[in-house]
């Protein structure tokens, strides 16, 4: 069993520079991106998935992919990944049509998908410290699958990813929704996120889905040494999203960051 945590340093209550990394360039929508695991969908809900008005097209996603760089997301793998993942694939056919928008849309149980600008910030601010050829090595756990899509980028870019979820109808939805793209590297546990995914740990980066008052003992401890966890933490003035780097074996750096609105953590399953 690891220790627990001792203590935590709060270093900088500010926007993290060293996370927002100069400008590089993205490939064009339609020039032929590098879609590296997100293949042609096959089998049943292929169709669904190929097919479609112009809205869920290629181009909307290449647009909503060139209006994340405009707005601050430089890390080129990131946006590629973006641009691989068929973010209309994962909310119901009604709201398919405002897939591309960058905003969180509702996947039913009270829950949303999130706003692609925030999976692509919290991926990059989490992959910060990563150079590209570790980052195809390296284990990492989302907490809260929700129908999926963060999950999918996630397995664009990294070794293996867990995704837990604390509702098992949701659980249920995401593994529907991710069978057609036959993510290899992808793990979906349907429990309680707050003890973390133990039996996978531990993690290059953890990420979070759902705003906690604390970030549990349990994630700081399933992190390697060197790892980030990004995560929204809700205090009195609303909610921020935390980056932790664990700098030692008993020894964790706390930054805060941008202010973001998540659906709360919750304990146990529904
Ligand atoms: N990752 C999703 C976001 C889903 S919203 C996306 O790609 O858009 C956040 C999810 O966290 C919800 O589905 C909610 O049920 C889940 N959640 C909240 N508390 C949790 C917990 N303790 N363990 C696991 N999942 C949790």
């Amino acid at each position: 069993m690891p220790k627990m945590p001792r203590w935590m340093d709060e270093a900088v209550i500010a926007r993290d520079q060293s996370a927002a990394p100069r400008p590089a360039k993205v490939s064009q929508p339609g020039s032929g991106a590098r879609a590296a695991r997100v293949g042609r969908p096959s089998g049943a809900g292929a169709d669904a998935v190929r097919s479609g008005p112009g809205l869920v097209s290629d181009a909307a996603r290449g647009a909503m992919v060139e209006g994340l760089r405009r707005t601050g997301i430089a890390d080129p793998q990131v946006l590629q990944a973006v641009l691989a993942v068929p973010r209309h694939a994962f909310v119901e056919q009604a709201l398919s049509s405002r897939a591309y928008e960058d905003v969180a849309l509702p996947i039913g149980h009270a829950q949303t998908i999130s706003r692609p600008f925030t999976v692509a910030r919290m991926i990059e601010i989490a992959a910060a410290r990563l150079e590209p050829g570790v980052r195809s090595q390296a284990n990492v756990l989302e907490i809260g699958t929700g129908c999926g899509y963060q999950a999918a980028v996630l397995a664009q870019l990294f070794g293996q990813v867990v995704s837990i979820e604390r509702i098992r109808g949701l659980h249920e939805r995401a593994r529907a929704n991710l069978r057609v793209f036959r993510l290899a590297n992808l793990r979906l546990v349907f429990g309680d996120g707050v003890d973390g995914v133990p039996q996978a740990a531990p993690y290059d980066i953890i990420l979070a889905a759902a705003a906690g008052e604390r970030i549990p003992d349990s994630w700081l401890e399933q992190m390697k040494v060197g790892g980030r966890l990004v995560a929204p933490v809700s205090g009195p003035k609303g909610q921020a999203l935390h980056l932790v780097e664990r700098t030692g074996s008993e020894h964790w750096q706390l930054t805060v960051l941008d202010a973001v609105r998540f659906v709360p953590l919750r304990g146990g399953t529904a």
